[in-house]
């Protein structure tokens, strides 16, 4: 069972799926509110209970991907994608709208619900606090960076290692701990990626990224944000 604060949208035009997709909710102890339009989905999200927004991208009367661009305009809620569209471009078009997963049909209840635990538990809700160290500003929120007021293009893998940092501030984050915060629990063994991250988010948001002075090396254990 999960602790269930907000209620689930499930944005999907087919019955059978909506159903399968509610049930499997229902039982792991979520609420759920349905929608088998786009327009529907907007007009139940305008309901402050949201949690979390479960979307087919192949709906009737809208594209999936202008809902997307839709909901980003005004909401950080995360966006589970659904599709029958298996083909690489059509998810990455979806993640760069905004959207936060994506499950190609035919898909498992275990995996939705293991992927909609992630994204609840990433989540940063609206009107968070807005960091700032240096020169960079972070909105986590709204998932912007900016160094002197210019924007800095983060990555969404970069953004979350940034928030699982900045969420940690002054501790130690061990590598594996990363892993699992923002690669997900199937990751913990692959250091190396953290290794990378790091890199490039110094690049991005350190004076000098061969003398960090933020994001700090722990040796042999991890790293610590140091604002
Ligand atoms: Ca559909």
């Amino acid at each position: 069972m999960t602790e269930a604060v907000g209620a689930v949208l499930v944005v999907e035009d087919e019955p059978g799926i909506r159903r399968f997709v509610c049930d499997g909710l229902h039982r792991a102890g979520y609420r759920t509110t349905e929608a088998a339009t786009a327009h529907e989905g907007l007009a139940a999200m305008a309901s402050a209970e949201t949690q979390l927004v479960i979307l087919d991208l192949g709906l009737p009367d809208m594209d999936g991907l202008s809902f997307i661009g839709e909901v980003r305009r005004w909401s950080s809620l995360p966006i589970l994608i659904l599709s029958a569209r298996s083909r690489e471009q059509d998810k990455i078009a979806a993640l760069d709208a905004g959207a936060d997963d994506y499950l190609t049909k035919p898909f498992g209840v275990g995996e939705l619900l293991a992927r909609i635990r992630v994204l609840i538990r990433r989540h940063v809700p609206d009107g968070a606090p807005i960091h700032r160290f240096g020169a960079i500003e972070v909105d986590l929120a709204r998932r912007l960076a900016m160094r002197d007021g210019a924007d800095v293009h983060l990555t969404q893998i970069e953004f979350r290692l940034l928030a699982v940092l900045l969420g940690n501030s002054g501790k130690v984050m061990t590598h594996r701990h990363l892993m699992r915060e923002v690669w997900g629990p199937g990751h913990a063994d692959q250091e190396h990626y953290v290794r990378i991250y790091v890199r490039r988010l110094r690049q991005k948001l350190e004076d000098d990224a061969t003398r960090p002075r933020h994001i700090l090396t722990e040796t042999g254990v991890g790293y610590r944000f140091q604002p």
